[in-house]
């Protein structure tokens, strides 16, 4: 089958403008993500299309040695885009030196056509086949499926500028001209016009798959500590509270509260007060285990969850912890000496739960138990004896004299 050629340069022609401008729009003031450069690759896709088009019109040098020379560039700019986006430098150098080679063959053999088709589709092929391994690089830190429509799309285009190379090199010269129609004249532009589409496309998809994951992380995470916050902390614990409740395993939660912090903010000032937060979120973080999460519950209160963990085991930690921080100095900016003393009172719950427990009875207990740690002193560990049932606290307020002591 053999479309109208002319045509076909056309589509090519305006989809790339079409694209180039949205991904202008859609890339300004993001340099980081490439677009700009995806953008002007996309350009001069055009350009070189149209020198093409216009073959016949314009001389022959123009239509065919810079025509030529820009289809080359186009990966350049791809390639030097992807490494933009996986913030890799880039030789310029080396990028160009595909095009000036065909520039210099193309020249060289302008009367050949077969030879030049192919050399061309040979590195135009190569070069896809680079900026394949490009995007195919670095991949763990690529989020997302755009980045498949981009090696999808950058696939077809090695195949079939690979199959148009080989074609054009073992017939010789069954066509003498590029805009004479064609079944594989007709393959070339068709891909070409699909790679444009679906590889700018995954491009775009790629820095909204990235934008959307650093916002999960940031909606996830305490801006001041970097640790997780309230709300992710609790979808762990709603999560961790069911599994433990469906595996018969033993859950170990938590609350950490830095004693007298407002004195620490009265004397040395609330950015100190910052700094001061942040170390002690370091202390505990590196005294837990991978799977532990230490996350900021609200102010100067922090939690710590223990999956598959044995209160005598939680216990034990909450004491290294309460001794850690007690131990350790906090380094603030224009404090003297080695930084400021604080201690922490720990509450923690541990201990196989239920089916119909829920995470926020597992708070309560071990704020009932912080609550406690305050009251006698502070800078230590108290344990809370149990959760309050609903059944309980019905019973409780039923017969207060008869609840068991060891609901609390
Ligand atoms: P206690 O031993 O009973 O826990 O006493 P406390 O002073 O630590 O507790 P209180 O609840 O009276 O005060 C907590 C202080 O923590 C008051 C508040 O200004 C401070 N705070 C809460 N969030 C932040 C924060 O993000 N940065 C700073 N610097 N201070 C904070
Ligand atoms: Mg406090
Ligand atoms: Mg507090």
């Amino acid at each position: 089958m053999a479309a109208h050629v002319p045509t076909m340069l056309a589509m090519i022609i305006v989809s790339s403008l079409m694209m180039a401008a949205s991904m202008a729009v859609v890339g300004w003031g993001r340099r980081r993500d490439g677009l700009g450069r995806w953008s002007a690759a996309l350009l001069i896709n055009a350009i070189g299309h149209l020198l093409i088009m216009l073959r016949g019109l314009v001389p022959d040098v123009l239509s065919i040695v810079v025509g030529n020379m820009l289809l080359s560039c186009v990966f350049a700019g791809m390639i030097a885009a992807i490494y933009q986006f996986q913030g890799r430098p880039v030789r310029w150098w080396m990028l160009l030196a595909p095009a000036g080679l065909t520039t210099i063959f193309v020249i060289v053999f302008i009367d050949h056509f077969p030879a030049r088709v192919s050399f061309v589709g040979l590195v135009i092929g190569l070069q896809s086949i680079w900026a394949l391994w490009a995007a195919l690089q670095r991949r763990h830190a690529t989020v997302g499926r755009g980045q498949w429509l981009l090696v999808g799309g950058l696939m077809l285009e090695a195949l079939v500028l690979g199959a148009r190379a080989l074609v054009a090199l073992t017939m010789g010269g069954a066509s003498t001209d590029i805009l004479q129609g064609s079944g594989l004249q007709t393959l070339t532009f068709m891909s070409t016009f699909s790679v444009v589409l679906v590889s700018s496309m995954g491009f775009v998809f790629m820095s909204r798959d990235r934008a959307d994951e650093s916002n999960r992380v940031m909606a996830a995470l305490d801006a001041l500590t970097g640790v997780a916050n309230r709300r992710s902390l609790i979808a762990a614990l709603d999560r961790d509270v069911a599994r433990a409740v469906r595996m018969h395993e033993s859950i170990a939660l938590m609350m950490v509260d830095i004693d007298h912090f407002k004195n620490v903010n009265d004397q040395y000032g609330h950015p100190v007060g910052d700094q001061v937060l942040c170390s002690v979120v370091n202390v505990l973080r590196q005294r837990v285990r991978a799977q532990d999460l230490v996350g900021r519950y609200g102010g100067e209160e922090f939690m710590v969850l223990l999956p598959d963990t044995s209160l005598m085991g939680a216990e034990q930690l909450a004491r290294e912890l309460c001794k850690a921080v007690e131990e350790s100095r906090c380094p603030a900016d224009g404090v003297p000496g080695p930084g400021i003393a604080v201690t922490v009172s720990i509450g923690v719950f541990g201990g196989r739960l239920e089916s119909g427990d829920s995470w926020d009875m597992l708070i309560a207990a071990a704020d009932r138990a912080l609550y406690q740690a305050k009251n006698n002193g502070r800078n230590r560990v108290e344990v809370a004896t149990g959760l309050r049932r609903p059944s309980a606290q019905l019973a409780a307020q039923a017969h207060p004299e008869t609840l068991p002591e060891s609901l609390y």
